[in-house]
């Protein structure tokens, strides 16, 4: 079947296969939903206008993402009123949210339409561009004394593209400027009708940054929207910068690197837009604060604590709010389900200027997305994998409570600069470290009275069994996984835990304590080198695919996996 001139490269049936027994659901909130019942008229209201800009930012993603998104998507949705077989190949598309996308099991990425494949800076440039011809335009362009708009070509919010023989930058706000309007309308209204007044003006802010080709009013925007702990709603114009694998190729070019740092120009990977809407739920935030309140003392005890600035802190305080939420709409960004589904984030990033500014950071947890969690399986992984004193540890809330310190520990150690500075490595070892400040300092937590020993004794077996246990080798580099495959080798070596001739796993519970104290230490020696070199020289020790980790993920893959998602969404 052709789809705009394009066959799609997979049979009915295999298509079918992927969308049923390989899909699983994240349902998301409805109108009977207690979280909305719950909620003041005016912000029920609100809600619904801010579902309305949540679906306008994903056509800006799919833009974003390829310039075949739009078209190819179109032409799905009328051929999907007719052919079972093209709705189910939209169903695919949605899940993915373009025509093509990593499922996290595979070696080669999903690529739903022959001929159609993905490009290494996405369609933030231009799609035959590589880092070599990058490189030498740039130099070319600063030779030119065109300092300025290479400025604008390497920053987080520019679509570019060729002017002749030269590229040109055009802002977001340009570029997509129909789609912001009305996205700043819808975020008006909602702003109208909500009740809360930090919330009003919070939107008033987003719609404004949306509006205006001025970074000054993303910095006020983030500030007010990282200020909100007790709004009933809750809204995120999410822009993180994982997609673009262009940008960050610059880095291995250390003389290129110099001449940007002589004119003062970082280079940042373009940001890729989302949208989230919900309801704040007041239980699991209480739960949140909990944690949150001992990140200073946290601070103090990040290894060598006193080579860098720390951004938060005794003098700094602690700019950080933290909300646990029922989720009504997951677009754009947060809906590019390559491998994976988001289940909490901290925001800004750290190349967002905002932080410079004096501005905090906001962390969300999807309840949604943490609760659709695949359960089914657990009991044959334990049976098969797992020594059966450990058996009562597993428990998946306790993953939750290691995401919790994940989170948090993105928020420690040393700043932006010494992680962008490690080039392509800088999402796997940022992710890396932020797991890594979890584990090391989750025994603070059992020492504050927040968490028992027997409950850090669970966090310590569920994280090992949920993550470190790996469906299959991260080969797109995806940095979350990657940074598992390190923990894993790291701890295994160190003799945190191993296993046994029936191959089951064994734990020295006091040795994963010492072995996560360790490995964080040597992170962020990584983070402080600034070297790409030495960070590469540390993922190669440590991303080795053992002949364990090939058993378990074979059993694993035994058991039916469902590297699909569907995201539910009502409003
Ligand atoms: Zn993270």
């Amino acid at each position: 079947m052709k789809i705009n001139g394009f066959k799609i490269n997979y049979s009915a049936a295999e298509i079918k296969k992927k969308v049923t027994e390989q899909m699983r659901q994240v349902v998301l909130i409805d109108s009977n939903s207690e979280a909305y019942k719950n909620l003041a008229q005016g912000d029920k209201k609100a809600l619904q206008y801010l579902v309305n800009a949540a679906r306008i930012i994903n056509d800006v993603a799919l833009e974003m993402d390829h310039p075949m998104n739009l078209v190819q998507k179109q032409a799905l949705e009328v051929a999907a009123e007719k052919s079972p077989y093209a709705a189910n190949t939209l169903r695919l598309f949605n899940s993915l949210n373009g025509v093509a996308g990593s499922n996290g099991i595979d070696k080669e990425p999903v690529e739903i339409f022959e001929g159609i494949h993905q490009f290494v800076g996405r369609n933030f440039y231009p799609t035959d561009m590589d880092s070599t011809e990058l490189r030498t335009t740039i130099n070319k362009m600063l030779d030119a004394g065109k300092v300025d708009e290479v400025r604008k070509i390497l920053s987080a919010r520019t679509m570019v593209r060729r002017d002749g023989d030269l590229l040109k930058a055009i802002d977001y706000t340009e570029y997509f400027a129909d789609e912001f309007a009305e996205i700043a309308n819808e975020l008006e209204c909602a702003a109208h009708f909500a009740t809360d007044e930090l919330f009003k003006d919070y939107l008033g802010w987003q719609a404004q940054a949306l509006l205006q080709n001025n970074e000054e009013m993303d910095i006020l925007a983030d500030k007010h929207w990282a200020e909100m702990q007790n709004t009933q709603l809750e809204f995120t114009l999410s822009r993180e910068n994982y997609d673009d694998h262009l940008t960050p190729q610059l880095f291995s070019d250390q003389e290129l690197c110099a001449r940007l740092s002589e004119l003062n120009i970082n280079p940042v990977p373009k940001d890729m837009l989302g949208i989230r809407v919900g309801v704040v739920n007041k239980e699991g935030t209480d739960l949140l604060l909990k944690f949150k309140h001992e990140m200073t003392k946290l601070a103090a005890l990040m290894p060598y604590a006193d080579k860098y600035e720390q951004n938060v802190g005794a003098e700094k305080g602690l700019k950080q709010t933290m909300v646990d939420v029922d989720i009504a709409a997951l677009s754009g960004d947060y809906a590019l389900c390559r491998g994976g589904i988001t289940l909490a984030q901290n925001l800004p990033n750290n190349d967002k200027p905002s932080l410079a500014h004096g501005g905090g950071r906001r962390n969300v947890y999807h309840r949604q997305v943490r609760h659709s969690a695949e359960s089914e399986n657990t009991q044959k992984i334990l049976q098969k994998l797992v020594s059966p004193e450990l058996h009562q540890y597993y428990d998946n809330e306790y993953d939750h409570i290691f995401t919790i310190g994940h989170e948090n520990g993105h928020s420690l150690g040393p700043d932006s600069s010494y992680q962008t500075a490690l080039g392509i490595y800088q999402h796997i070892i940022e992710e890396h470290k932020a797991d890594m400040v979890s584990a090391a300092m989750m025994p603070e937590y059992v020492k504050a009275g927040i968490i028992t020993a027997e409950e850090l004794k669970s966090i310590y077996v569920t994280w090992i069994v949920k993550r470190h246990f790996m469906k299959a080798y991260p080969s797109d580099m995806e940095a979350h996984r990657m940074a598992d495959l390190i923990e894993y080798n790291y701890l295994r070596e160190y003799g945190a835990f191993g296993f046994d001739a029936d191959k089951k796993l064994h734990i020295d519970f006091a040795k994963m304590q010492s072995g996560s104290r360790s490995l964080l230490e040597k992170i962020i020696e990584v983070q402080l080198s600034k070297s790409p070199e030495f960070a590469k020289q540390f993922v190669d020790r440590w991303t080795e695919w053992g002949e364990m980790l090939q058993y378990i993920s074979d059993f694993k893959q035994s058991l039916g996996i469902r590297p699909y998602i569907e995201i539910k969404t009502y409003f």
